[in-house]
């Protein structure tokens, strides 16, 4: 046995840093692929359903993948600060890798519309914190601006170490399975991660892409370990769907917060990667997002955060209308933990309670209340 020590060490001879470059790591990687085995009987699938918990890193989003390298890469160019605009787990991430690289953090973050388990993760890394009186994309406007001028590494998914270290979910997953799914669907905000998943079951693939800069001719493994590729799909929340819309949305509004973005900054990538893979693009309601997170909680166990559950949302849905073909293996990225927004579950969840006295009686009574 050897001890896991994140996927720069796991994955380095496929990532673009130097030999001597030291990994800023928190063991991120390797999250699990579940089987959702109740849900695809539930709904008469006889393809194979998973789900990636991507919740499951360290700081509880996919975004820790990304800091990793990011990080790494900033501080072996000496870079003293990091700097990022967020809708939460980018922050988060941000702050607890540069607490471990020993640099500063600024975050900016929109006002309002911020869980609450994000922002302090933010606060308890020590980052320092900036509201600004905007949404994320006059975030992202103002750190591109202070980036040119300002002694500050940008961490945000523009920079490129972040797509080749959000790459490393489909070597995982193409590992696991032994070929790449037919589908992958991923919640899309900025569109980083699902071009960086593009780019990842491309390089398993040993297929060029046109969307990565590090690419060549693509044959980064001696031998392919998929003959395929999937076909991406990228879910946006309705209030919150640019590229359903044709171009940027001014005012992006959506429960789903992580992905309430109007201006997506990986918008060529998105467009060129759902050209290569055949995929495509659409969008779900909130109500039916907070309907599929309950579902996922109640049926299988799995608890994600709102825009998390966009990918399973779209991705049911397509199955029940045939988009998704019948015996299909499909998998779903869970892009974040459910606990860093327990608020808005909990809206409905406080009316659930029983409460009674202490006595064994009145416990005893409600418990036959629910026998199965
Ligand atoms: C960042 C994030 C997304 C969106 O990812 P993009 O790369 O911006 O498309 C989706 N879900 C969660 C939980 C996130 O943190």
């Amino acid at each position: 046995m050897t001890r896991y020590t994140g996927l720069i060490e796991n994955y380095r001879d496929r990532l673009p840093l130097a030999p001597e470059a030291r990994a800023i790591s928190l063991g991120e990687g390797r999250t699990p692929l579940i089987k959702l085995e109740n849900l695809t009987k539930q709904v008469g699938f006889d393809g194979e359903l998973y789900v990636k918990f991507e919740g499951l890193n360290p700081t509880g989003s996919f975004k820790d993948r990304g800091m990793t390298v990011a990080v790494t890469q900033a501080v072996y160019e000496g870079a003293k600060a990091i700097i990022c605009a967020s809708t939460g787990n980018t922050s988060a991430a941000a702050a607890a890798y540069a607490v471990r690289a020993g640099v500063t953090a600024f975050v900016l973050i929109p006002d309002g519309k911020i869980a609450l388990g994000k922002l302090a993760q933010a606060v308890v890394h020590g980052a320092v914190v900036i509201q600004i009186q905007g949404n994320f994309d006059d975030g992202m406007r103002l750190v591109k601006e202070i980036g040119e001028t300002t002694p500050v590494a940008i961490v945000n998914s523009i920079n490129p170490y972040r797509l080749q270290g959000q790459k490393t979910a489909s070597f995982e997953i193409v590992e696991e399975l032994g070929r790449a799914p037919d589908f992958h669907c991923l919640p899309v905000g900025n569109a980083g991660n699902i071009s960086a998943h593009w780019i990842g079951y491309s390089e398993m693939a040993g297929v060029a892409t046109a969307i990565s800069p590090h690419h060549g001719d693509g044959r980064f493994l001696d031998r392919p370990l998929t003959t395929t590729r999937p076909r991406m799909v990228g879910y946006q929340a309705a209030g919150s769907a640019p590229f359903m819309r044709g171009g940027p949305v001014k005012d992006p509004e959506t429960v789903a917060t992580a992905i309430r973005i109007g201006d997506p900054q990986s918008w060529k990538l998105a467009w060129a990667l759902q050209e290569e893979s055949k995929g495509w693009f659409d969008e779900c309601t909130d109500d039916d997002i907070l309907a599929t997170q309950k579902l996922l909680a109640a049926s299988e166990g799995v608890f994600c955060e709102p825009a998390s559950a966009a990918s399973l949302c779209g991705a049911l849905r397509d199955i029940k209308a045939g988009k998704i073909a019948p015996g299909s293996t499909v998998v779903c990225t869970l892009t974040g933990n459910g606990l860093k927004d327990p608020d808005i579950v909990m809206k409905d969840g406080l009316k659930s309670l029983i409460q009674v006295p202490a006595e064994r009686g009145a416990v005893e009574k409600a418990l036959l209340a629910h026998l199965k």
